[in-house]
């Protein structure tokens, strides 16, 4: 019988990567307070990541949406299918990023990753879940159509389909 563990060498140095969707970016509840992210520039105050002036003192610590950005790896994904909506992507998109301007002043780690088009999609990744299930949201609310919400397991990933 043929070994299936025999490229795996106990004690090598391989890197251990995390599953996606689970709790890899939300291992910061123990951050020094203030935190300010060096990338975005958001400060981690009286427990949750916000837009404020820099603190003095602050230490410097990459957030976790910019941590998502930096890895590719969304908590949400939007995808956008269907006739209409092809024959009317840019407004969507317009939609969709005003949307998101007017969330991520209030919640500093909801923010679109990518807006990516493929053949038959628009594929709209996201930072947290609750901006891709407002987004999906408000693709409904302005455009009618069919929305559908797939949680992963512990609703640290969600999958959004809206249809038009
Ligand atoms: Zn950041």
């Amino acid at each position: 019988m043929k070994s299936r563990a025999q490229s795996f060498k106990p004690g090598s140095q391989e890197t251990i990567f995390p599953d996606p969707g689970n709790d890899a970016y939300k291992l910061q509840h123990k951050l020094p307070e203030p935190s300010v992210c060096p990338t975005c520039g958001a400060a981690y105050h009286k427990g949750r990541w916000q837009w404020m002036t820099r603190p003095p003192g602050a230490a410097e610590v990459v957030c976790p949406a910019c941590h998502r950005i930096a890895d590719r790896e969304p908590a949400g994904y939007l995808y956008i299918e269907g006739e209409f909506a092809s024959r009317h992507r840019d407004e969507l998109v317009q939609l969709l990023r005003h949307h998101e301007e007017h969330e991520r002043t209030e919640h500093a780690m909801e923010r679109i990753i990518a807006i990516d088009d493929e053949s038959d999609k628009t594929v709209v990744t996201t930072t947290g879940v609750h901006l891709a299930r407002n987004l999906g949201a408000a693709l409904k609310t302005a455009f009618n159509g069919t929305l559908e919400l797939k949680y992963g397991k512990d609703e640290n990933l969600l999958r959004a389909y809206w249809r038009r």
